[in-house]
């Protein structure tokens, strides 16, 4: 359903779309939402919106610059809005009473992210969370989101076939973890907020503890998945 929104610029020139950023909504519910995203004084905005029972509103064109991610790092870009389609998913988030999604979201999120794909090259690696790009400021769309779910339809990076890499020991976890995640993609220089933001994205269970050998074999499977990497 379009559902314009004033809030979006002009993408650069020959700036190619290859990440694909996905958000909580982090509001009471979407109709507040909705109107935020579309009131010219928020100066924010995403491409889409996916209610709780499975409606998508477009409120930007897929050829514009959405303003969704603000200040943020992602594998040597910056400037992630510009590269990007936004997806903000509706769910109170952790500040409202954070909460499972619905199976009818999930359903449309899948779909209108294999469309997105098909449009744009976008490799797996690129597909992310709003807290993998601002880990110091973001926790969305949160620890509840189902990505092995999504990676299952061909959408996002999910470790394979880990029990060989989860016999790895490390002499020093952390400084190893650490600079793994800046070769995964994570910006320098936060290292706090990278561990809990790649916990919260690919290893959930072990979002409130310490990054562990099964942390860092989980992210070393990530990498071997990347080819550029
Ligand atoms: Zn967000």
């Amino acid at each position: 359903m379009w559902h314009p929104s004033p809030n979006f610029g002009d993408r650069p020139a020959d700036c190619a779309i290859d990440m694909l950023v996905l958000h909580y909504t982090g509001m009471p519910n979407g109709d507040m939402a909705l109107t935020r995203m579309c009131d010219p004084a928020s100066q924010v905005s995403a491409h889409y919106m996916v209610e709780e029972d499975g409606c998508i509103y477009q409120l930007v064109a897929e050829s514009k610059r959405a303003w969704h991610g603000g200040r943020g790092y992602w594998r040597g870009c910056t400037d992630v809005n510009s590269r990007s389609v936004g997806i903000e998913i509706v769910n109170p988030g952790h500040e409202f009473g954070y909460r499972p999604f619905a199976v009818a979201q999930i359903d449309a999120v899948i779909t209108l992210c294999q469309a997105i794909l098909r449009r744009h090259n976008i490799p797996a690696h690129n597909i992310i969370a709003h807290s993998d790009m601002a880990p110091d400021r973001k926790e969305d769309p949160g620890e509840l989101f189902p990505w092995h779910q999504l990676a299952e339809n061909g959408i996002g990076l999910w470790p394979r076939h880990l029990d060989a890499d989860a016999d790895d020991k490390e002499v020093d976890p952390e400084t190893v973890f650490d600079s793994l995640l800046q070769q995964f993609g994570y910006g320098p220089g936060q290292k706090t907020e990278n561990r809990i933001a790649f916990q919260r994205h690919w290893h959930p269970q072990c979002l409130n503890g310490p990054a562990n050998a099964h942390s860092i074999a989980i992210l070393k499977n990530l990498i071997k998945q990347c080819p550029a990497l």
